[in-house]
């Protein structure tokens, strides 16, 4: 325990507070995981709405500890791990990690793979994210274009000339940029248009009723009718029924992702998948 102050001790007694006893554990618990590598990465293919080929996938991050039966899903580590700073390397490992599996892919035959990889906004705030990207291409071989860097409204939002800066490099490379959970964050059309991103993912709370809920119906219907005023183009995430994927159709959304088609699975479990993929 550290002498910060006359209160601090009182923390780290064992009546400290259940929120940050929890804190403390899982932050020690994934610094472990990370050094034994129980980190594994699920991919949940994402289709082409008009023809209905397979275009890419997003990288889903999962902790699977030794002799647990199954992985343990973001929802409940990934908060601690951007709180705790461990993001940073966790992040570091997801990009090498999925551009490695991208660069199987393509040599596989699946040539024109897209893979999406999910950037937090606390990776935005320490200086060797650009480089880390980078690397991960580099050492993977992986072309730029394969590669997708899916970003939150909140990381357009923070320190606007320093991302703007590192996301224009991304683009002269090739890099390619969405905003996932459009629709959820702040941010404006002007921001859309100064950040050139090449395509908005719709958010699963919009998503998951249009075939029921007509106020929903028109958020999505705007979203799309607005990306495209500025030649972005869209996907929806939260799939889960053909009626809701004819819906995104004849609402002119490009791309679609969802259980409707699967669930995001361990790479041998799409290699079936994207072997017809490699062929046409
Ligand atoms: P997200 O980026 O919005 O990812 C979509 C989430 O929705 C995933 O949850 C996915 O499994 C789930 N999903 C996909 N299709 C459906 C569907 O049809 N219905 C429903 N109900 N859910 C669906 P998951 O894998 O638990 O990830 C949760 C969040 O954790 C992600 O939300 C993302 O914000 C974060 N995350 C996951 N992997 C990473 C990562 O590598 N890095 C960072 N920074 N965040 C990650
Ligand atoms: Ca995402
Ligand atoms: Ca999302
Ligand atoms: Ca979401």
């Amino acid at each position: 325990a550290k002498k910060a102050g006359p209160h601090a001790y009182r923390f780290f007694e064992p009546r400290m507070n259940i929120a940050l006893r929890h804190f403390v554990e899982t932050r020690d618990a994934l610094r472990l995981a990370l050094e034994r590598r129980e980190f594994v990465l699920h991919y949940q293919p994402q289709f082409d709405l008009h023809d209905g080929r397979l275009i890419g996938v997003e990288a889903l991050l999962r902790w699977q500890p030794a002799g647990e039966a199954h992985p343990r899903m973001p929802g409940v580590f990934i908060q601690v791990a951007e709180h705790s700073g461990l993001i940073v390397a966790i992040g570091r490992w997801v990009l090498r990690e999925a551009c490695r599996q991208a660069a199987l892919w393509r040599e596989a035959g699946w040539l024109d793979v897209s893979m999406a990889v999910n950037l937090s906004a606390v990776q935005f705030r320490q200086p060797g994210l650009e480089q880390d990207v980078i690397a991960a291409l580099a050492d993977s071989r992986l072309a730029p274009h394969h590669l997708e860097l899916e970003l939150t409204e909140s990381i357009l939002l923070q320190g606007i000339d320093s991302v703007l800066a590192t996301v224009s490099r991304w683009k002269a490379l090739g890099i390619r940029l969405s905003i996932d959970d459009f629709g959820t964050g702040y941010s404006s059309l002007a921001y859309l248009k100064r950040f050139k991103v090449d395509k908005l993912k719709i958010d699963r709370s919009f998503v998951s009723d249009i075939a029921h809920d007509e106020e929903d119906r028109a958020i999505v219907q705007a979203i799309i009718q607005m990306a495209h005023s500025l030649n972005l183009k869209t996907i929806a995430e939260g799939v889960e029924s053909a009626a809701i994927e004819e819906r995104l159709r004849t609402m002119g959304c490009e791309e679609s992702q969802g259980y409707f088609y699967s669930r995001p699975l361990p790479a041998a479990e799409l290699d079936a998948l994207v072997a017809g993929a490699g062929s046409t």
